[in-house]
């Protein structure tokens, strides 16, 4: 992206703690603009709970055009106890996450799960497996598979209820986010893992097929299978044997969030969905968040994670905006501040200075000066 253009985000920062996070991303964010001489500009947006409460929608069409208008969707996270009892189809997960998903073809989910040497006993597993820390990138299908697949339907048959969910994938859905994951790992260690059913599901048998003919551009890139059962056990096995993981949507939903749990905590992980590239150039438009939820248990206290919020805007920089100098400068504030010791209550151990959220957000802008 030309510097001089506007990078215009549309921030929608949700219900529960979303809006705490979100502010010192913001911080961070505008630190970086004035620093990098990013023109920015920010349009903030009512999403999920807080927008049903205002509005009586979880995705309103000022929200949606705002989103239409904008470079990036920076987002915070939706949903919360108070909005459980709404029927399925108007709560704010799946009235506002998943239509922005289609609405915007963002097909493919981009999860880092970062264990950051100084973070290991934060992890659940035993630490000999995650000594030194470990680096795996989730690449998640994300607009196909069951989420989307009709019919889709709770029906009567033979005299009793009957669930329907349908598995579909295109090749060209397939092909498209292999190219996503074989350029990641072009770019890392150079081994992507694709994860299938291929025992049991045509579908697997279709993805193995079409990322072994997509891994034919890609000689550089080290490829192997594993079916999604026994990719569960190795991840816990052996998380740093990983590097690249390419998953279709149910698989990667559920074993992005095993890889967030063994990484440690979700409040450190971020996220970009991304939709296709445009006109030729190496930006493409997408929504960032942090990897975890509203977190009601901790909400409106000041002690949530805003490091998963900071790296989702440094995600948002590189991958919508072409700011690679300024990503990579506040993912190194991130750095340093935890090798400094600074830690919110759900990575703290021992001696190190516990902090809130704003105190978390302040050292991190200091280390971006
Ligand atoms: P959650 O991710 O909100 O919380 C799980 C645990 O992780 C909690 O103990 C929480 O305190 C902790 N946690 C999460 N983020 C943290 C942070 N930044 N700092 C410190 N601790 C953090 O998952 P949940 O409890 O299953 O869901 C709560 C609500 O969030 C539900 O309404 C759910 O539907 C919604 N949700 C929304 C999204 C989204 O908007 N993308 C994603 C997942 C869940």
């Amino acid at each position: 992206m030309n510097s001089r253009k506007t990078f215009r985000v549309a921030v929608l920062a949700g219900d529960g703690i979303g809006p705490e996070v979100m502010t010192e991303g913001l911080r961070v964010l505008e630190t970086a603009a004035a620093k990098h001489g990013i023109p920015l500009e920010l349009d903030h947006q009512l999403v999920g709970g807080a927008a049903i409460d205002a509005v009586g929608r979880a995705l309103p069409p000022e929200t949606l055009a705002a989103c239409e208008a904008a470079d990036a969707i920076l987002f915070g996270s939706v949903g919360g106890p108070k909005w459980e009892s709404l029927p399925a189809a108007e709560q704010p997960e799946r009235a506002a996450l998943l239509p922005l998903r289609k609405h915007f073809g963002l097909f493919a989910n981009l999860r880092p799960a970062v264990c950051l040497p100084e973070l290991t006993h934060a992890s659940p597993i035993h630490p000999r497996l995650v000594e030194g820390g470990f680096d795996v990138l989730c690449v998640r299908e994300l607009t196909g598979g069951l989420y989307f697949g009709e019919p889709k339907h709770i029906t009567i048959r033979d005299g009793e209820e009957c669930a329907v969910d349908t598995m579909v994938y295109k090749a060209s859905e397939i092909r498209r986010i292999a190219k996503v994951a074989f350029e990641a790992a072009k770019g890392r260690r150079g081994v992507l893992t694709s994860i299938d059913k291929a025992n049991v599901l045509q579908n697997g048998v279709l993805w193995r097929r079409i990322v072994t003919e997509v891994a034919q551009d890609y000689p550089e890139v080290a490829l192997n299978h594993l079916y999604v059962d026994n990719a569960a056990m190795q991840l816990i096995k052996n998380p740093k044997s990983f590097d690249v993981v390419l998953a279709e949507n149910l698989f990667g939903d559920i074993l992005s969030d095993e890889m967030a749990m063994i990484a440690g905590s979700l409040g450190m992980l971020p996220s970009a969905s991304l939709g296709a590239e445009t006109g030729g150039g190496s930006t493409r438009f997408g929504m960032y968040e942090p990897s975890g939820g509203t977190a009601p248990d901790i909400a409106g206290k000041g002690i949530a994670n805003p490091i998963a919020q900071i790296l989702s805007v440094a995600m948002m920089l590189r991958f919508s905006g072409g700011f690679e100098a300024a990503a990579s400068e506040i993912e190194g504030a991130v750095r340093s501040v935890i090798a400094a010791g600074l830690r919110t209550g759900d990575i703290h151990t021992g001696d190190n200075a516990l902090v809130g959220t704003s105190e978390m957000g302040d050292a991190i802008v200091r280390a971006m000066a």
